[in-house]
């Protein structure tokens, strides 16, 4: 049976600790491809102004290029409203009928899982995969307890903790500080090249 992994985020901009987080569960997981997820307007950061989709569906594009097992889908930003993760798997579901599905987070969503829109249908059509973040610790086992039977469909697995958050490189770029060597270099040139993230 096909495994697929997902990896959904607002990528504004996509970073080594999106793109090492994906393959280091594609590895230890045995996934035969990682789909990346732009979301239009998550519900989690309606409140917030992200950079243009497109933008940041460019540099995903950009950041995964050289890797044959990223695919990046533009599902999320056709639809309007708030990207709710149910509606993106169903459509997933339907396209790979005969697919394992497996959420990637990292450990700072994992904790808001229990509050997800309709997230108990969602555990039925994917399992979660929780990898490790520098500075957020959540009780995963307690949170796999919250779901009971259902909750052993959420796994855990310890990755590399990189320090790097796009709230960090976005504050970096507004202060004229470099953001070489913590994301793709193809990606830090659009940046430039697109004047994104300045004063
Ligand atoms: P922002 O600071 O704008 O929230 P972010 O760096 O948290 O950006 P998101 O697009 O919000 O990136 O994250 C998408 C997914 O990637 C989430 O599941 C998040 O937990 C995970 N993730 C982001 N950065 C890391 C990292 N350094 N290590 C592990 N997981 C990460
Ligand atoms: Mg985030």
């Amino acid at each position: 049976m096909q495994k697929i992994g997902i990896m959904g985020g607002t990528f504004d901009p996509i970073h080594f600790g999106h793109l090492m987080t994906a393959e280091a569960v594609r590895d230890e997981f045995h996934l035969d491809k990682v789909i990346f997820i732009p979301a239009a307007s998550p519900p989690h950061k309606l409140n917030f102004k992200l950079t243009s989709p497109l933008h940041r569906y460019n540099m995903t594009l950009l950041a995964t290029a050289s890797n044959p097992y990223f695919h990046v889908s533009d599902i999320e930003l056709k639809r309007t409203g708030p990207s709710y993760t149910l509606d993106t798997i169903k459509e997933l579901s339907n396209i790979y009928p005969q697919a394992e599905l497996y959420f990637i987070i990292g450990a700072d969503a994992v904790q808001g899982l229990p509050t997800w829109h309709r997230v108990d249908e969602l555990l039925q059509l994917c399992q979660f995969i929780a990898a490790t973040r520098q500075g957020c610790y959540p009780d995963v086992d307690a949170i796999k307890k919250h779901f009971g039977t259902a909750g052993q469909r959420i796994h855990r697995l310890n990755t590399p903790e990189l320090e790097i958050s796009s709230t960090n490189i976005r504050k970096r770029l507004q202060r004229g500080y470099s953001i070489r060597y913590i994301l793709p270099e193809a990606v830090c040139n659009y940046i430039e090249k697109e004047h994104l993230y300045q004063k």
